[in-house]
């Protein structure tokens, strides 16, 4: 399967993962911040992708509550950042890193969901409050149902199948079904995106 598409959150673009990234530092780089833009990919599923620039005053905390509110928070598990297998403490200044770093981040110590993080470039933005911005994310994967040829709305998570609404149905303990998000944790522990307010609408693009 080619690698999803994504939009571009800031003017509304739609492109590839590689070509969006290059976008971004030549179209969007502008204001009195200083950042790093940084991409996100689901490690098992790199379908799953974020561009995000975050102040470079910030600390790993602020991609820690932005990464949970995405892509991860389900019961408050516990998360880490590491490099090479040494874990990096939350209150690490993203001063300390250099374009190509990659980072692991983990969520959740029992169903880990493993993120690969990578300072791609740098580039300025207009002052905000918020210390992370998205930029960039990929478009909801089109799934199939695994019983029948329709589109999947929903994860049978003790299965590890993807269903559709009709085909939900036949599933004896509702308890095991999951909203198939956007996210490299769907299908995971309790998980059904409801802190991710960062869904692609072009209407909301001010131009
Ligand atoms: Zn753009
Ligand atoms: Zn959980
Ligand atoms: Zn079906």
């Amino acid at each position: 399967m080619a690698t999803t598409k994504g939009n571009c959150f800031l003017c509304g673009k739609t492109l590839g993962k590689t070509a969006i990234k290059n976008h971004i530092v030549k179209e969007h780089s502008a204001g009195d911040e200083p950042c790093w833009l940084v991409k996100a990919e689901g490690v098992y599923d790199r379908n799953m992708w974020l561009l995000f620039s975050v102040s470079k005053d910030a600390s790993l905390l602020a991609v820690d509550k932005f990464l949970r509110q995405i892509w991860c928070e389900c019961c408050g598990h516990m998360s880490a950042f590491s490099l090479g297998g040494n874990e990096f403490g939350k209150a690490r200044k993203l001063t300390e890193f250099a374009i190509g770093n990659s980072l692991l981040y983990e969520y959740d110590f029992g169903s880990t969901t493993e993120i690969a993080l990578t300072f791609v470039d740098e580039i300025k933005r207009p002052k905000q409050k918020e210390k992370v911005r998205l930029v960039a994310r990929n478009e909801p994967p089109v799934q199939t149902c695994d019983k029948c040829d329709s589109p999947a709305a929903q994860i049978d998570a003790w299965e590890q199948v993807f269903l559709c609404d009709n085909c939900v149905k036949d599933v004896e303990d509702e308890a095991a079904l999951l909203p198939l998000v956007n996210s490299p944790r769907r299908g995971e522990c309790g998980y059904t995106g409801e802190q991710d307010k960062w869904t692609f609408d072009p209407s909301k693009i001010k131009k």
